[in-house]
């Protein structure tokens, strides 16, 4: 590598001070040390031509604001994965909402979020159920009662500050699962910075999210790999701090040891803050609205699972796994990189078996995760061409090394 080259590897950004990886890091974050030459190849081969870097991050984006390590293949195999078995791999997608309720996502929306994520996960089983939870309107009663201060400044800004996607927290609640490391529980996006609510400006009541959590977790199904409730409301939680009730809105909260999640896509709506006076909106304005609204949701609901396996954000290459700032929430990447790709198959094909000696013994289910992800992002009607283009030149060249 060239002195400039590698200077420019020495630049750093942000509050903590990122550095971009090397290209040696990059491959050996892979860790494809024993794999078989035909995975390796269909994981990794010309990876540069097909994955971009990791983004230089602006100001405002995530890598400039948060302190993040990366997790290598190696970490997550000795001590994040969340191993699926053959007796618990479905995904359940709870849908805490009525879509007769709701302006833009309808029933038929939630049969794309099947496709795509029967293509992303694939080998796992997937299933969209119905819960209305009505008595978690209760749960609002206090959520206007400490913002005073902020007052009037709960504005789109906001979204940006609601979005810290990694504060983990010791959990301290009884641990199901035998390996020590799925204590954690990940307080998802929850707010450093105080964002507190303001319910006046909201058009749906919010909702306690560890009531909402705490709901889901006595209903998981046997044969659940994890519940993962999606809602069109906004969450808050609830912590006291030197003795002052401190209330921050959060995008989602999960439990690892209890497999449970939940999710909120009701700030993705770019009219969020809006009256409904304000938010009369034509036809065509509302489409433009649910396109948006529908990129941004499987955009976080395919990373917000993949954090149900134990998987970080990724700091290797542009990924769907890396940390997003509201900034980002457009230029958010639906596929892995061919790190966290490989995490998630080896994990899937391994269905329990011992992970560190383990090797993928159909390598081909690379090559036709490709394809679903292909066909399902097809069925999008142009939302994604850019997308079904990649995959389909990534494909072509797949078919060379088979
Ligand atoms: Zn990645």
């Amino acid at each position: 590598m060239k002195k400039e080259e590698r200077d420019e590897y020495e630049k750093t950004y942000g509050l903590f001070k990122f550095k971009r990886p090397l290209p040696s890091e990059i491959k050996s974050a892979m860790g494809l040390v024993g794999e078989s030459i035909l995975f390796k190849k269909l994981i990794s081969q010309d990876y540069e031509r097909f994955y971009d870097p990791i983004k230089i991050p602006d100001m405002r984006d995530w890598l400039c604001t948060h302190k993040e390590y990366g997790q290598t293949y190696n970490e997550y195999i000795e001590k994040d994965i969340i191993p699926v078995d053959p007796n618990h791999n479905k995904i359940y997608i709870i849908r805490l909402f009525n879509t007769d309720n709701d302006d833009l996502i309808k029933e038929e929306f939630f049969q794309y979020i099947i496709n795509l994520l029967e293509a992303f996960f694939s080998g796992m089983k997937i299933e969209v159920t119905s819960s209305y939870m009505n008595n978690t309107e209760n749960n609002s009663e206090n959520v206007d009662e400490n913002n005073g201060e902020n007052n009037g400044e709960n504005n789109g800004e906001n979204n940006e500050n609601n979005n810290d996607e990694n504060n983990n927290e010791e959990n301290n609640n009884e641990n199901n699962n035998n390996n020590e490391n799925k204590k954690e529980s990940n307080n998802n996006n929850e707010n450093e910075e105080n964002n507190n609510i303001n319910k006046s400006q909201l058009d749906k009541t919010p909702v306690n999210a560890d009531l909402l959590l705490d709901k889901l977790k006595f209903d998981v199904p046997p044969d659940a790999f994890c519940v993962f409730g999606l809602i069109d409301r906004d969450l808050y939680t609830e912590n006291v701090q030197n003795g002052k009730l401190i209330i921050k809105a959060v995008y989602g909260k999960r439990s690892l040891p209890d497999r449970v999640g939940i999710f909120s896509f009701a700030r993705f709506d770019p009219f969020f803050n809006f009256s409904a006076k304000e938010k009369s909106l034509t036809k065509e304005q509302n489409f433009k609205i649910f396109l948006i609204l529908m990129r941004r949701i499987c955009s976080a609901i395919t990373r917000e699972l993949c954090y149900m396996f134990g998987m970080k954000n990724c700091i290797f290459l542009s990924c769907c796994m890396n940390g997003t700032s509201a900034s980002e929430f457009d230029s958010k990447q639906i596929e892995l990189c061919p790190i966290c790709l490989r995490k998630l198959i080896t994990n899937i094909s391994a269905k329990g078996l011992d992970l560190k000696n383990y090797r993928v013994k159909n390598p081909l289910v690379v090559y036709e995760r490709f394809v679903k992800m292909r066909d399902a992002l097809e069925n999008f009607s142009g939302l994604y061409e850019n997308e079904v283009n990649w995959f389909n030149a990534r494909i072509e060249f797949l078919k060379t090394l088979i």
